[in-house]
């Protein structure tokens, strides 16, 4: 790769910045101060340093977000705030996106990446990688509701669902449960309840495939996965 991508890629500035930190001779390669910026480097071979600091290049990032209410899953948006928007500048030039997408006024867990074959696998249907909500319904949730979800429920375009495991945490006017579903059409959760009359008035997504919500992080915070978080959802 040449000196220049590579230390643009790493969020050094424009490849002109860059050209210039290279004119001003500070960076090494190998201990060897460097001017040109088409050098080749291998990044995982060649020492690269900027003033003395070592540069660790690695291609992919992987962030956990606590989503909160109020921002879009895109990458950008003319209205309203998107996940991307909550990122810090050292992530943003990565050019990272989220692995699906939580509706404005769902909270919980989205993992943002550039890693466009993971995003894949994680979201492809035949995966069916579970997912886990957490929700608050308007109304009394049943055993016959567990069955119902259990054998498969049709939404409003007569979509019929493959079977969700709902758990009910509290049976009351409104009441509390985990429902675990391994597709994501539009809105599914919201339609599911709609398909068996009640209506979803709080969402948060707990857990995708092996990843779970950090409880440390409060809403709008983010951080990197594990490297054990990662090597399992890989
Ligand atoms: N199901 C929904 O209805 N909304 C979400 O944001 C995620 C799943």
């Amino acid at each position: 790769m040449r000196l220049d991508k590579l230390l643009a890629n790493m969020g050094f500035g424009s490849r002109k910045e860059v050209r210039q930190l290279l004119k001003k001779g500070a960076i090494q390669v190998n201990s060897v101060p460097v001017k040109d910026p088409a050098l080749h480097v291998d990044p995982e071979a060649d020492e690269v340093t900027i003033l003395g600091e070592r540069v660790i290049y690695r291609e992919f990032i992987y962030l956990m977000l606590h989503k909160p209410q109020g921002v879009i899953s895109a990458t950008e948006d003319n209205r309203d705030r998107t996940v991307i928007d909550l990122l810090d500048d050292e992530y943003r030039h990565f050019e990272p996106f989220p692995v699906g997408r939580l509706d404005k006024d769902t909270e919980g867990l989205l993992l943002i990446t550039n890693d466009g074959k993971l995003a894949h696998e994680l979201l492809s249907p035949k995966k069916e990688v579970p997912k886990t909500y957490f929700a608050h319904i308007d109304g009394v949730v049943t055993d016959e509701d567990i069955e119902r979800f259990a054998e498969g429920v049709t939404l409003d375009d007569g979509y019929f669902t493959k079977p969700g495991k709902l758990r009910i945490l509290k049976s009351a006017d409104i009441s509390e449960i985990e429902l675990t579903i391994t597709e994501g059409k539009f809105h599914q959760v919201k339609r599911m309840f709609e398909a068996v009359g009640k209506r979803v008035i709080y969402l948060k997504r707990l857990t995708m495939g092996t990843l779970k919500l950090d409880d440390g992080l409060k809403l709008g915070e983010y951080r990197e996965l594990t490297a054990d978080e990662l090597a399992l959802l890989q």
